[in-house]
């Protein structure tokens, strides 16, 4: 998402670059391009118009047509108006010591229950003891793939049975937490396709008996400017707190992504990148724009690093072995696609080709022949004559000629960390 409106951005800014001065025709056309960037970004209309006017104002004000760096000026009035249009600071949900109870609503296939999973996780590993509540009864297998979802996250999960009074959901949901102590309920509810009246009024009484603490709308970014108007009916009748845009990795242009702030006037709390139960990050406003801006988001970058515990291998170079590759490569993996990690280092999108992509098949590909091997060989690979090397190229459907190229960049690699230790050795890095 975004890609196309932030070259736009970036080629309409770079032509203000290099230049002593601007002038006030200049600057019109830029503010003319971004308007029109925004625009086929399907950004709301409204939107694009107060945006640039807001940034034309600034640029007068700050005398950028005087200034001997106008195009860095500029540059940052629109970082900063972006950041704003985003919703400024970072807000999350509520969360008090206990007594937390989170309603998620939103349509079918927004990626409510997707969501509910990934907020468990998420939570849990923020120390919180989750609990879900299957409750939508609507879409057939809502209630499985979340008991699923909680499966695999460790969090339990209590469902609602079709045509259940949400009294006696709060009654089941209150003898749950007396004797399984619980600090946050996340409760899946039921969407439709439209938004229909029937919905509406099993949702607000649902809501009504069971005093959700905050209501999260989830709302798939895919959908373009109509999930806007499906967020506001959502809000007058069931009142919405917060936010939590989905498939933000998608490829639509991500005008109800950049409106939705503005139009709903509520803060968005999360983002959903990804099918995966990792898939979501909190919301940062600055981050994104500065992503947009080609700016990288070295922040993100290394929470994800944290996140993923990323571990320099325990053992000297010489130990080094294709297991300790796999787990390394495994590691990195649980980050995210590598072409999403490599744009957050900052200044990289800029020099990429606007379709550059990872082919994230070939780490299947060494991951099958890693796999392919027995526990000696993966620990000695100098033991792998040519028989062997056949029979790996069968088992993991590659060739002799890919197996061979591993190996050997294998150990050209491990040679050049044993230069790289002696030298830091010598430097007093390593001390032993
Ligand atoms: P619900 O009907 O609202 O409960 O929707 P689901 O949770 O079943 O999600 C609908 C589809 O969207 C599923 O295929 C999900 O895997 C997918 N999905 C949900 N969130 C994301 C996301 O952030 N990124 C991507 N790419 N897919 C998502």
């Amino acid at each position: 998402m975004f890609e196309n409106l932030s070259r736009r951005l970036r080629e309409s800014l770079d032509k203000l670059r290099g230049r002593g001065r601007i002038t006030e025709a200049d600057l019109k056309q830029v503010m003319r391009e971004i308007r029109m960037s925004l625009l086929e970004a399907d950004v709301n209309f409204e939107v694009a118009k107060a945006f640039v006017a807001r940034v034309q104002e600034k640029a007068i004000g700050q005398k950028v047509l005087e200034s001997l760096t106008p195009a860095e000026q500029v540059y940052t009035i629109v970082y900063n108006e972006l950041t704003d249009l985003l919703g400024g600071k970072a807000v999350q949900p509520e969360l008090r010591h206990e007594g937390n109870l989170w309603f998620l609503v939103g349509l079918q296939g927004s990626g409510k229950t997707t969501t509910a999973g990934k907020l468990a996780r998420y939570y849990k590993s923020k120390g919180r003891r989750p609990l879900l509540v299957a409750a939508d009864t609507q879409r057939p297998a809502a209630r499985e793939q979340l008991r699923i979802l909680g499966e695999r996250v460790g969090v339990p999960v209590l469902e609602v049975a079709d045509n259940e009074p949400p009294e006696v959901t709060a009654q089941r949901l209150k003898d749950h937490l007396k004797t399984d102590y619980r600090d946050l309920v996340i409760v899946d509810t039921a969407g439709r396709l439209q938004i229909d009246e029937p919905l509406m009024e099993a949702l607000a009484r649902q809501k009504a008996v069971l005093n959700p603490t905050e209501t999260l709308l989830v709302v798939d970014a895919m959908t373009g400017q109509e999930a806007l108007g499906v967020s506001k009916t959502f809000d007058e009748r069931i009142g919405v707190t917060g936010l939590v845009l989905t498939k933000l990795d998608g490829d639509a242009r991500g005008g109800a992504a950049l409106s939705a702030r503005f139009v709903t006037g509520k803060p968005i709390y999360f983002a959903g990148t990804s099918e995966k139960l990792e898939g979501l990050e909190p919301f940062y406003p600055d981050r994104l724009a500065q992503r947009i801006l080609g700016m990288g988001d070295i922040q993100t970058l290394l929470e994800k690093a944290q996140e993923a515990e990323l571990e320099a291998p325990e053992k000297a170079p010489h130990e080094f072995d294709l297991n300790d590759l796999l787990n390394q490569m495994r590691q990195v993996r649980k980050m995210g696609s590598l072409g999403d990690l490599l744009k957050m280092i900052p200044g990289v999108s800029r020099m990429l080709p606007p379709e550059f992509s990872v082919d994230e098949r070939a780490f299947k590909r060494v991951e099958a022949i890693i796999l392919s091997m027995t526990p000696a060989e993966r620990r000695n690979p100098k033991i792998l004559n040519a028989s062997r090397r056949r029979r790996i190229a069968r088992g993991s459907g590659t060739s002799v000629q890919e197996i061979n190229r591993l190996i050997k960049t294998f150990e050209e690699t491990k040679a050049m960390m044993k230069t790289l230790q002696k030298t830091q050795r010598r430097r007093g890095w390593f001390r032993r």
